[in-house]
């Protein structure tokens, strides 16, 4: 039989709608009544769900500060300050729930390490 690994998609908290939840990256959200809640520790397992919640948060990296272009020294100084936070998190995780700090640093990292290969490839982005 073949293992189902797709994602229960869970109803919305507040008004208990089950048709308009949507996943993004690491929170559900309701589209019905707009309220959101992080996922649960272990709702993330394939590498596509993973790999996902980093392309959306180097969506919202965009949205957020534009085309970032910097030297190689100087996007490892960011990637370090994040991963810094990660360090802070794990150290700070009491709970099962610390951990989706953690998780959310880690994909932080992720998608500022796209980043730097995305600016690196771009012409004047790597000088
Ligand atoms: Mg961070
Ligand atoms: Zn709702």
């Amino acid at each position: 039989m073949k293992k189902n690994i797709g994602m229960m998609k869970p109803k919305c908290l507040v008004c208990k709608s089950s048709i308009g939840v949507i996943r993004d990256g690491i929170q559900w959200v309701c589209e019905i009544c707009g309220s959101n809640w992080p996922v649960e520790r272990g709702e993330m397992k394939t590498k596509k769900e993973i790999l996902g919640a980093i392309i959306r948060e180097r969506n919202r990296q965009d949205i957020k500060w534009g085309e970032q272009n910097h030297t190689p020294y100087e996007w490892l100084v960011i990637l370090m300050e994040e991963v810094g936070e990660a360090s802070k998190a794990a150290l700070d995780a009491l709970s099962p729930e610390d951990y989706l700090l953690y998780q959310k640093e880690c994909i932080h990292v992720a998608a500022v390490a796209v980043a730097m290969i995305e600016s690196l490839n771009r012409d004047g982005g790597n000088e």
